[in-house]
C-alpha cells in the first residue's frame, strides 16, 4: 500500500493492537494492554520509533488535525518519498504542537479543520532537496515549478537548505476544503501570501495567518503554508527518522 493512502490507513487505536511495518509491536502498547503502567512509563523514552525528547506526534496532542505527510510518499516535488520518513507521521516539538492544538481547537468551533503537509523534517530530507536541485530530472516541473528553473528554486528561496523545519517549530499546513489561490508547494509568485489582490482565496489565505498568528505562529511571505512558531528558544535541528 502507499504510505500517503491517510484515508486508507487503520485508526490510531487499531494500530495499538498490530506490528508496525517492520513487524514489532510497540512495547508501550504491549504494556498498556497487559495494564503495566510503570513498565510503560519506563519503557517510552527508551523506544526506537518515538519523537526525540521534547517532541511530539501531532496525532496525539492534536487529533482533529487532518495530516496528508507529503514528503512520505510520491505526491510531492521531488516526485518520490523523501529519506527520512519511514512513516506519514507529523511529529513536532511539544510547544509547537500545543500551540497548533490550539489553533485547531479556534477553527473547530468556527467549522473548520486544519491540515497539515509537513511538520518536523530530518536534516537528511533537507539534504535530499539539495541533491535533487542537481539533477537533470525535472518531470515534476509543471506541476510545482513551472515558472521557476530548477536550479533558482534555493535563490529564490522557496527550498532551503537548513530548514526552520528540522528544529520541529515550523509546520505547513492549509484548511481542509478551503481554495488558497495555488496547491501546497507550488513555487512561483502566485503562491507569494501577499500575491492575490481579490477573491476567496485571498480572504482565506488572510484567515490563516491570521489564526495562526493568533496562536503564535508568523507566516513566511513567500509560501502561504508555511509558519513558523515565534519566540521558542533551543532551536536545535534534528535528524531523527519519522517512524
Ligand atoms: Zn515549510
Amino acid at each position: 500500500m502507499p504510505r500517503n493512502l491517510i484515508d486508507a490507513a487503520p485508526s490510531r487505536r487499531a494500530l495499538a493492537h498490530m506490528p508496525d511495518r517492520r513487524g514489532r509491536f510497540r512495547l508501550r502498547d504491549l504494556a498498556r494492554a497487559c495494564g503495566v503502567a510503570a513498565l510503560a512509563a519506563l519503557a517510552a523514552p527508551a523506544l526506537a520509533g518515538e519523537p526525540p525528547p521534547g517532541f511530539a506526534r501531532l496525532s496525539d496532542i492534536a487529533p482533529g488535525v487532518a495530516q496528508q505527510m507529503r514528503y512520505a510518499g510520491s505526491n510531492n516535488f521531488t516526485g518520490a518519498p523523501v529519506p527520512g520518513y519511514r512513516a506519514a507521521q507529523c511529529w513536532l516539538r511539544l510547544d509547537a504542537a500545543r500551540a497548533l492544538a490550539a489553533a485547531q481547537a479556534e477553527a473547530r468551533a468556527k467549522g473548520f479543520d486544519l491540515v497539515v503537509y509537513d511538520c518536523y523534517r530530518p536534516r537528511r530530507a533537507v539534504a535530499a532537496f539539495v541533491d535533487w536541485s542537481k539533477n537533470d530530472d525535472e518531470k515534476t516541473k509543471p506541476a510545482y515549478y513551472p515558472n521557476v528553473e530548477k536550479r533558482e528554486l534555493f535563490a529564490q528561496g522557496y527550498i532551503a537548505e537548513q530548514s526552520g523545519h528540522s528544529t520541529g517549530l515550523a509546520v505547513d499546513l492549509g484548511v481542509k476544503g478551503w481554495d488558497f489561490g495555488t496547491p501546497f508547494d507550488f513555487f512561483d509568485r502566485r503562491s507569494w501570501t501577499g500575491a492575490l489582490k481579490r477573491g476567496v482565496a485571498r480572504l482565506n489565505r488572510a484567515r490563516l495567518v491570521a489564526l495562526m498568528r493568533r496562536h503564535g505562529f508568523d507566516n513566511y511571505p513567500r509560501e502561504w503554508w508555511h509558519f513558523t512558531l515565534r519566540g521558542a528558544k533551543n532551536v536545535e535541528s534534528r535528524d531523527v527518522e519519522i517512524e
